[in-house]
């Protein structure tokens, strides 16, 4: 595996190497684990060059606390990905990422933003976008693999490319998750052993959901769902019922053939999970 932490470089070895290849784009913030390396893996699968890149992006941490603490763990991502068979990596800089003359992307996001995630991290995908672009703009994938797991974000990056009309395929990868069901995430470092294994109720909250439909209304799901989640040490920021699409709460079940999915952010032990759901 090939390591590179400047535009320059990486930029100038993809203009020697890339000509004729399909390049596969894994963005992550490191910490990396089983989540990320499927996404690798579907990478190495569908085309012929696979860039992961590792950069812990300020622009979209609304909490400085939290990117304070957003687990580091360079060395280890360093062994997972060449024993996955990623064929570059790129590690920059924040400098390299936002020089002084950076001007970043204006895209409208119909209120996508605004919602869930938005609503609790005001500025959190306004990053996510400026960061998502500058790496494709570096990077010049034909396709961008991201998980399910962030559903806001990969709604948010796939308006991004359709209303910039980028020369990038999305394709979304399914969540993984740890044997309990708790979605492998970078942020479960931060919980105890004892927190990891209570944190499987996020999962089984929103399975529960699922089986309440026949007899529950959407809304009615919604508050059933977030009584079960308001354990002792749980604190559930919110549980919201959404169309895929628009991201906007449904109040019936949608038409056969059409779905929705539930979305949640619950508090454990200082640490933000989120996880959905496809009902
Ligand atoms: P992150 O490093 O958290 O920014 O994540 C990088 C990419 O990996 C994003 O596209 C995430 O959606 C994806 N990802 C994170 N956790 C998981 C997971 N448990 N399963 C699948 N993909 C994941």
């Amino acid at each position: 595996m090939l390591i590179f932490t400047t535009v320059r470089e990486i930029r100038h070895w993809l203009d020697r190497h890339a000509d004729q290849r399909t390049i596969g784009f894994v963005p992550t913030m490191g910490a990396l684990h089983e989540g990320h390396i499927s996404l690798i893996e579907k990478s190495k699968l569908e085309c012929s060059l696979t860039v992961c890149s590792i950069f812990v992006n300020p622009a979209q941490f609304n909490d400085a606390r939290d990117l304070a603490l957003y687990p580091r763990t360079y060395e280890a991502d360093v062994t997972l990905l060449a024993e996955s068979g990623t064929d570059l990596l790129f590690f920059p800089s924040v400098e390299e990422i936002y020089p002084h003359d950076f001007v970043p992307v204006n895209v409208d996001l119909g209120g996508l933003d605004l919602v869930m995630e938005g609503l609790h991290r005001p500025g959190h995908f306004a990053g996510v976008v400026r960061v998502v672009h500058r790496l494709l703009d570096i990077i010049r994938p034909n396709k961008l693999y991201m998980g399910q797991k962030d559903l806001q974000q990969f709604t948010i990056i796939r308006r991004m490319i359709e209303q910039l009309a980028m020369p990038v395929q999305l394709i979304i990868c399914p969540i993984a998750r740890e044997p309990h069901g708790l979605a492998m995430s970078s942020r479960n470092r931060r919980l105890s052993a004892e927190g990891r294994a209570k944190a499987g109720l996020i999962y089984q909250a929103l399975l529960f959901g699922k089986t309440k439909k026949p007899t529950f209304s959407p809304p009615e799901t919604m508050a059933a769902c977030l009584e079960k989640l308001r354990q002792p040490g749980f604190n559930p920021e919110y549980f919201e019922i959404v169309d895929p699409e628009t991201l906007q709460p449904v109040n019936q079940w949608p038409e056969a053939g059409r779905s929705c999915v539930a979305c949640t952010a619950v508090w454990l032990e200082g640490v933000r999970l989120i996880d959905n759901e496809f009902y």
